[in-house]
């Protein structure tokens, strides 16, 4: 492995196809696998990411936005892609580059049809979404008749899957609200194909869903988290590995006397006469936000913690290295697979791996590794 010589996110290629086998582990022979690449493929390199899972013959993909899937479409990707929330501004590019559209009231619906059937387009797939409990987007289950009526109205568009979304699978004090979310969409789609006459695929699970609700696989699963390495919950992670480390280097060590401080707003002052600092070449503008500062957040130099000392800065951290051996152009470790996961730094922050993965930003330049 080269020297570390700035702020870098390595991203292991060999850990992907790891969780990708042990999240299919899971799966009957079936049951297709739907990758999350969205957002940068949570931080990490969607481009790079998609092709190699296309690669490893995954099924499918999905996006939040349109654009994301125009770039995989730009970047070779050829398997379906599932936008997962469609805009109406976004209908011509979408259909452009054959992503499919997850149509989730009756306006994006009857807008779409719309645009679709000006275009003569014929059987254009599309996903149809019900809420059963997120309410955040989806028909209700009270809208399956008026969205059949509209399908079986034109020719111009072919539901390919009916799908939910669980509120809170990692959460097994929650099991019974699940269970009442997954039993809800077994109604919906059980009277959705009855009235359609034909059998979309269905699909309800994340990857906490996956492993907490192996009976509701349905014919695909929708993984994003697990596939980067996490598992919400300490049991699952310990079969995951982390896909993504962050390191950076040492760039100025300074002898802070007592009574002075560190960083803007001098939130940090030293009480003893000799505290070590070490700035670091990344800040919040790089994803290491402010919550992380003040001690709610470490790096590691040399197998120790160094927490962080005052407020993080644009485009730099201080660390505490009061009683860690260590020199200028020193490799640091904010998170990676082995000392320090991203969940558990995001823990200590008070908030979630997907959180700091996803914020890594793109001024943060990544290395893949094969
Ligand atoms: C982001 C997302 C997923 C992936 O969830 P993970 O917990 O990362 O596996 C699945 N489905 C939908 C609708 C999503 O928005």
């Amino acid at each position: 492995m080269p020297k570390v010589q700035e702020t870098i996110l390595e991203i292991d290629l060999n850990a992907l196809k790891h969780n990708f086998e042990y999240l299919k582990s899971k799966l009957k022979n079936n049951t297709k696998f739907l990758a999350v690449v969205k957002a940068f493929a949570y931080g990490n390199d969607a481009n790079e990411i998609a092709n190699y899972l296309q690669d490893l013959n995954i099924d499918y993909f999905a996006v939040a936005y349109a654009n994301e899937g125009v770039a995989l479409r730009q970047a070779g990707v050829t398997k379906p892609i599932l936008v997962l929330h469609t805009l109406k501004v976004n209908f011509d590019i979408l259909i452009e580059n054959h992503l499919e559209p997850n149509l989730y009231n009756a306006k994006i619906l009857n807008e779409f049809i719309a645009f679709s059937e000006a275009r003569k387009e014929n059987h254009y797939p599309i996903h149809i979404k019900f809420n059963t409990g997120l309410n955040r987007l989806g028909f209700w289950e009270n809208d399956v008749d008026y969205i059949v009526s509209k399908l079986k109205a034109t020719k111009a568009i072919k539901v390919k899957s009916l799908f939910s979304h669980l509120a809170a699978s990692e959460d097994l004090n929650e099991e019974a609200f699940t269970n009442g979310q997954i039993g809800a969409f077994k109604t919906i789609a059980e009277s959705f194909s009855g009235a359609l006459g034909y059998q979309p695929m269905l699909h309800i699970c994340n990857t906490s869903g996956v492993l907490n609700y192996p009976d509701a696989h349905f014919d695909m699963v929708r993984c994003g988290i697990g596939l980067y390495g996490y598992g919400n919950s300490e049991k699952e992670s310990a079969h995951l590995k982390p896909i993504a480390s962050l390191k950076t280097v040492i760039s100025q060590i300074h002898h802070i006397e007592k009574g002075e401080s560190v960083g803007y707003n001098r939130t940090y002052k030293s009480n003893t006469p000799s505290t070590k600092t070490a700035t670091l070449p990344l800040g919040h503008a790089d994803g290491i936000s402010r919550i992380y500062g003040n001690g709610k957040g470490f790096v590691t130099i040399n197998g120790k913690k160094a927490p962080i000392v005052g407020n993080v800065c644009m485009d730099m951290i201080m660390v505490n290295i009061t009683d860690i051996d260590c020199k200028e152009g020193d490799e640091v470790v904010i998170f990676d697979g082995k000392t320090t996961t991203a969940e558990t730094l995001a823990e200590h922050a008070g908030t979630i791996s997907y959180e700091l993965i996803t914020s890594i930003s793109q001024r943060v330049k990544r290395v893949i590794i094969k």
